[in-house]
């Protein structure tokens, strides 16, 4: 199927692995120039390099830097030029107990899973609007539906995201401008089995017996592979998906329990 978009640009935030990393690659292959960000140079150059070498086509450039921060974003949006499509990602808050959260914490918290995204379409959408065409796409969590009792700062910041999206992406859409959320369930990345080691002194198990316990309780007996998350992704920035805005798609192999 071929999604429409060949030749747009977009800036793929927190890229260099992991969920964002699937939608960079999944918007190559449909000839999307992408812009790639993470704090890491070496990894991310070496995830750029697959990616030109899988879609020579395609310009793929790299931003080292912390999308959480303004000159981090500065960098990203001055290298990614004028944009058709955004995916706002982040790495997510840590685990933890309510009770020891200080200010900062949730103000991190905050500004990595909810002001960096509104920073990010603030920057972008009226341009987007201008032009009669921009795809929007917010990696939240699973979370924000079904609360995950460790990971309150992500349940808390997620949820703020989620709540500004649904109105503001009422006022885009007439201009063919859509902004959706993407919420993974347990996907097989390194985030995954961060926070399983993060469960080993409280369960006694040991990380893969944490993480074989937690796939085969998932309805589907497995984890998400990121490929699936990526191709869900390039799916909500297709030119015909312009229908779609201020949807929140669970991604969770039938793990949320609820009829709709
Ligand atoms: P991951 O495999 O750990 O990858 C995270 C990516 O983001 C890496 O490329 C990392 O590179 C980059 N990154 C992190 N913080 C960044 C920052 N401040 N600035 C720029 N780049 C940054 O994580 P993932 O599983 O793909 O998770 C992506 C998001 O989905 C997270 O917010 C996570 O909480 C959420 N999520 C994931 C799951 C899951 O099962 N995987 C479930 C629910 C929600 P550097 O470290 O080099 O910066």
């Amino acid at each position: 199927m071929d999604l429409g978009i060949k030749g747009r640009r977009a800036l793929v935030c927190a890229s260099s692995k992991g969920l964002g990393k699937a939608c960079a690659v999944a918007l190559a292959a449909e000839g999307v120039h992408v812009t790639l960000t993470a704090r890491g140079a070496e990894v991310l150059a070496a995830t750029a390099a697959e990616i030109r070498k899988a879609y020579p086509d395609v310009e793929v450039i790299e931003v080292v830097g912390d999308i959480t921060t303004v000159e981090g974003r500065e960098m990203a949006l001055k290298a990614a030029g004028q944009l058709d499509i955004l995916v706002n990602n982040a790495g997510g808050p840590p685990p933890g107990d309510f009770r020891n959260w200080t200010r900062d914490d949730w103000l991190k918290a905050i500004d990595a899973n909810m002001l960096t995204p509104i920073e990010l379409i603030k920057a972008t959408v009226d341009g987007m609007m201008s032009r009669k065409f921009g795809r929007i796409v917010n990696i939240t969590s699973a979370a924000v539906k079904a609360p995950i009792d460790v990971l309150g700062l992500s349940n808390g910041a997620r949820s703020g995201l989620t709540g500004f999206i649904a109105g503001l992406s009422r006022k885009t859409v007439r201009e063919n401008v859509t902004i959706n959320g993407l919420l993974p369930g347990p996907f097989n990345t390194d985030r995954l089995k961060g926070v399983a080691a993060g469960q080993v002194k409280a369960t006694g198990l040991s990380v893969d017996e944490i993480l074989a316990k937690r796939a085969s309780e998932n309805p589907s007996g497995r984890f998400g592979d990121p490929e699936e998350f990526g191709l869900a992704c390039a799916f909500l920035c297709g030119a015909k998906a312009g229908f779609i805005t201020g949807q929140n798609l669970v991604l969770d192999g039938g793990a949320f329990p609820g009829t709709m």
